[in-house]
């Protein structure tokens, strides 16, 4: 009997973690994405691996999502990871209020929680605020966006997946009753164009979803939410330091390499194509990461950038939307079939995420293979170049 045949729309964390979870179920995999790897969101991210910390108080089912998946990636991608850890940091007596809040939250959802004292605190590092009320280590993480990304996709070409890199999605191939049967492509290199049919199109495009559902008559509840980060030219911070409190804007300061990167924001756009930078967002991340870490007034602004959450839910200020992830049938949302769309979640769940989407996927076809990617090691990111 010959293989399932799986598209896949978009190279990011979630398309090249599904590649990878289809092609280990046994299924003939095609990815398509308009760009390099990761050339959406998720090259440009904080890389912060979370623990579940930053949504153990008010989105909880997140969280543990988050702590869940940040246990398997340590294992199965460690290569990628900083084993930092994770530093949550009252400075004002607002803060230190809501400590409480946030250990309980922290045990409700299974997140190891450590307070230490401020003086241990400043040992552990130095640039911290010297005026700390109080601190507390959980089991974050850091991990480099683009190779993140590149394992997963690297381990997928290995077990046969293959990549049409800056191709994008122009149009679906519908049959007569409106369900899906492949795509229309425009491949950038060579400017030509063609179609790909196949039994199931996954559609993991991002803050880009809603474009590739209205090709096929159908639509997805999703907030395209960006975000600005601001990187500074010296590393000064070990350890992903939050903020201890409700999570807000450049609350987070974390080191990427020789760098310190402070984000960041939440607001709504129109056009996902165009996400502009608004000047007033970079002072705020000097400002509010200069509460956290002093020393940041001093490093030089080495760049700044900006990408969109793809979270789930069709409206609401970004902050109030869960963090959690949604993988849509489009059978059961639209009548449309042979399309499944996944949206939301974080880098951190991507994993989950793809199980999810491809368990979907799976029972579409009336197959019944387990996924087995939370045991299984990934190849190394370089092995996507060979
Ligand atoms: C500011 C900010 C900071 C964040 N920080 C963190 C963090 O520190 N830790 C964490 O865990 N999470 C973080 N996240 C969340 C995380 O980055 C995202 O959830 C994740 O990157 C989404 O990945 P994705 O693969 O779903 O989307 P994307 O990475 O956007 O991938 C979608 C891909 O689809 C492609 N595409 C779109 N249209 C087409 C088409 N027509 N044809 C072909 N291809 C197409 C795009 O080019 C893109 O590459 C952050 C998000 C933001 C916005």
């Amino acid at each position: 009997m010959s293989k399932p045949h799986a598209i896949v729309i978009g190279a990011g964390f979630t398309g090249t973690a599904i590649a990878h979870d289809l092609a280990l179920r046994g299924f003939d995999v095609t990815v398509v994405e308009r760009g390099p790897i990761a050339s959406g969101t998720s090259g440009r991210t904080h890389g912060l691996l979370h623990s579940g910390g930053r949504y153990a108080v008010k989105d909880q089912e997140s969280a543990i999502e988050c702590i869940e998946e940040n246990v398997i990636l340590r294992k199965i991608v460690p290569e990628v990871i900083e084993p930092n850890g994770g530093l949550f940091v009252a400075i004002t007596e607002d803060d230190l209020a809501y400590k409480e809040t946030f250990i309980k939250g922290c045990e409700d959802c299974g997140i190891p929680v450590d307070e230490i004292t401020p003086q241990e605190a400043l040992r552990l590092e130095p640039n911290l605020n010297p005026k700390l009320l109080a601190a507390l280590i959980v089991p974050d993480g850091t991990f480099d966006p683009l190779r993140l990304a590149l394992s997963f996709a690297a381990t997928a070409k290995k077990n046969g997946a293959v990549f049409h890199l800056f191709t994008e999605v122009v149009d679906m191939l519908l049959d007569g009753q409106g369900n899906v049967t492949g795509v229309k492509v425009w491949d950038r290199t060579n400017n030509t164009r063609y179609d790909i049919h196949s039994d199931i199109v996954v559609n993991a495009t991002g803050a880009w979803v809603g474009q590739i559902t209205k090709m096929a008559h159908a639509h997805v509840p999703i907030s395209p939410t960006p975000g600005i980060m601001v990187a500074y030219d010296r590393r000064l911070v070990n350890r992903a330091i939050n903020r201890l409190n409700r999570p807000s804007d450049g609350d987070i300061v974390l080191p990427q390499r020789r760098l310190a990167v402070v984000g960041t924001t939440s607001f709504s756009i129109d056009d996902v194509d165009y996400v502009p930078i608004d000047r007033q967002q970079v002072e705020l991340m000097l400002q509010r990461g200069a509460e956290l870490i002093p020393a940041i007034r001093q490093a030089k602004e080495r760049g700044v950038y900006m990408a969109t959450r793809p979270l789930i839910g069709a409206s609401g200020p970004g902050r109030s939307i869960s963090r959690t992830f949604k993988a849509y049938d489009h059978k059961d949302l639209d009548n449309v079939d042979g399309l499944v769309t996944i949206t939301g979640g974080k880098a951190t769940t991507c994993r989950a995420m793809a199980e999810k989407t491809v368990d979907i996927v799976c029972g579409k076809l009336g197959l019944n293979i387990p996924c087995t990617t939370a045991e299984v090691p990934l190849a190394s990111y370089r092995a996507f170049y060979d």
